[in-house]
C-alpha cells in the first residue's frame, strides 16, 4: 500500500471524485469496498486513513440531513396537496417509504461530501 505523498497532484476534478465516490487526497482510491456501506479503513491508492478519529463520521449527518429532510418534505407537501383528504401521518409513512431506497446512496455520498470538506479545511493528519 502506497503512503501518502504530500507532492501527490490529484488529477481528477473535486466533484468528479465526489461523484465517483473517491478518496479526498489522491481522488482515485474508492471509498467505499462493496454496494453497501462497507467503507475502506485506508485509501487503496494512496493510504490515507478515512476515520480520521472515533466518531468521525458524525459530521457527515449534515450531508445526510441536507440531502434527506427536502426530498421528504417535499414528497408530503406533494402528497397532501394531490390527496388533500390523506391524513399527514398517512402522507408522511408514504414519503418514507418512497424515501428508504435513498438511504444507503445518501449515506454514502454524505461521508464522501463530509471526507472532501475535512480535508480540505484541514488537510493535515492528526499529531
Ligand atoms: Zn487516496
Amino acid at each position: 500500500m502506497a503512503k501518502t505523498d504530500s507532492l501527490m497532484t490529484p488529477q481528477r476534478p473535486m466533484i468528479s471524485s465526489i461523484i465517483g465516490l473517491r478518496c479526498p487526497v489522491c481522488r482515485e482510491g474508492k471509498v467505499f469496498s462493496n454496494f453497501f456501506l462497507k467503507m475502506h479503513s485506508n485509501c487503496p491508492v494512496c493510504g490515507l486513513k478515512f476515520e480520521r478519529e472515533p466518531g468521525y463520521f458524525l459530521g457527515a449527518m449534515y450531508f445526510s440531513y441536507g440531502m434527506g429532510i427536502p426530498p421528504l418534505t417535499l414528497m408530503t407537501i406533494f402528497q397532501r396537496w394531490i390527496l388533500p383528504e390523506r391524513s399527514m401521518i398517512s402522507c408522511i409513512l408514504v414519503s418514507t417509504l418512497i424515501f428508504l431506497p435513498m438511504v444507503v446512496p445518501i449515506v454514502r455520498y454524505s461521508r464522501v461530501m463530509w471526507l472532501h470538506l475535512d480535508r480540505f479545511f484541514d488537510p493535515q493528519e492528526p499529531s
